[in-house]
C-alpha cells in the first residue's frame, strides 16, 4: 500500500501500459485521475478501478476519467482543475500518453511530425506546467514515459525516437529545477512491451512467427516485457522506495540496450 491516501494522475490511462499502471496504483491505495483523449477507454479504466477497489471515506470515487487531449493547454488546465476540485491534492503525475508514427523520414508529412511532437513532447510540458504548483505542495513525483529508442535511436522510427529523446532531456533538466522543491522527476525507457497494440502489430506482419521471434531475440531476457513489469518500474519511481533517485532514464528492457 505504497500509495495509500495519495492522488495519482495518469495520462493515456485508457489503454496499454497506462491502464495497467493506473490499476496497479489503485491496488496500492491511490485514487486515480485517468486522462485520455479516448473518452470510452478512460471511463473503462476508471470503472474497473471503482469496481475493484474499496470506496474512499469521503464518498468520492476511487477513480475518475477526464477526457483530455494532452496537446491542448485548455484541456490540460481543465484536467488539473478537475483533479484538484475532486481530490484536493496531487502526489504523482505520470505522463504516459503518446502516439507513434513509424516510417522513413522522407515519407512522413509535416503535419504528422507536428502532431507527434505536440502529443509526446508538448503534452508532457503542459501537464507538468499546470501540475507543478500542486506537486510542490506535496513534494510529489513526476514519472515520464520515454523509450529505449530515446536513448539508443531506433530504425524506421526517427520522429518517435526524437520525441522520446526530448523526454529524457526534459526529465533531467526538470530534475535539477525541481530538486530544491523536493519534487523528483524520472523517466522510464522500455523496449518491447507485449500490449494489445504490439500483439496486433505482430499479427499484421507478413510472417508473424518471424516477427515474434525477432521480438524475443532483441531482448537478452528472451521476451518483451509485460505491461505489469513496466508498471512495477513506474510505481517504484513514483514511490518513496526511490526517494534518492531523480533525473534518471531507467531502462526497463530485458537487457535490450546491452552489447555482446
Ligand atoms: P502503449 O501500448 O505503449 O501503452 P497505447 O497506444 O495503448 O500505447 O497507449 C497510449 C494511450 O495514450 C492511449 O490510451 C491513447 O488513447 C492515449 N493518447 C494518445 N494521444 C493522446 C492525447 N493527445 N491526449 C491524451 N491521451 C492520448
Amino acid at each position: 500500500m505504497r500509495f495509500a491516501g495519495q492522488i495519482v494522475l495518469v495520462t493515456g490511462g485508457g489503454s496499454g501500459i497506462g491502464e495497467t499502471s493506473a490499476l496497479s496504483f489503485a491496488a496500492e491505495g491511490a485514487s486515480v485521475v485517468v486522462a485520455d483523449w479516448n473518452e470510452a477507454d478512460g471511463q473503462r479504466t476508471a470503472e474497473r478501478i471503482n469496481a475493484q477497489q474499496p470506496a474512499r471515506e469521503d464518498g468520492r470515487p476511487r477513480a475518475i476519467a477526464v477526457r483530455t487531449d494532452v496537446s491542448l493547454e485548455a484541456d490540460v488546465r481543465k484536467l488539473i482543475k478537475t483533479a484538484i476540485e475532486t481530490y484536493g491534492r496531487l502526489d504523482v503525475l505520470y505522463n504516459n500518453a503518446a502516439v507513434i508514427h513509424p516510417g522513413r523520414l522522407e515519407d512522413i508529412e509535416e503535419n504528422a511530425f507536428d502532431r507527434l511532437m505536440s502529443v509526446n513532447v508538448k503534452g508532457v510540458f503542459l501537464a507538468i506546467k499546470h501540475a507543478i504548483p500542486h506537486l510542490r505542495a506535496t513534494k510529489g513525483r513526476i514519472v515520464n514515459m520515454s523509450s529505449l529508442g530515446g536513448l539508443t535511436g531506433q530504425a524506421n522510427n526517427t520522429v518517435y525516437a526524437a520525441s522520446k529523446g526530448a523526454i529524457v532531456a526534459m526529465t533531467k533538466s526538470l530534475a535539477l529545477d525541481y530538486a530544491p522543491d523536493g519534487v523528483r522527476v524520472n523517466c522510464l525507457c522500455p523496449a518491447g512491451v507485449s500490449t494489445p497494440l504490439l500483439n496486433a502489430w505482430v499479427r499484421r506482419q507478413a510472417d508473424p512467427e518471424q516477427a515474434e521471434q525477432a521480438l524475443r531475440d532483441m531482448h537478452p531476457l528472451g521476451r518483451p516485457a509485460t505491461p505489469e513489469e513496466i508498471a512495477d518500474a513506474v510505481l517504484f519511481l513514483a514511490s518513496s522506495q526511490s526517494a534518492f533517485v531523480t533525473g534518471v532514464a531507467l531502462p526497463v528492457e530485458g537487457g535490450a540496450s546491452l552489447g555482446y
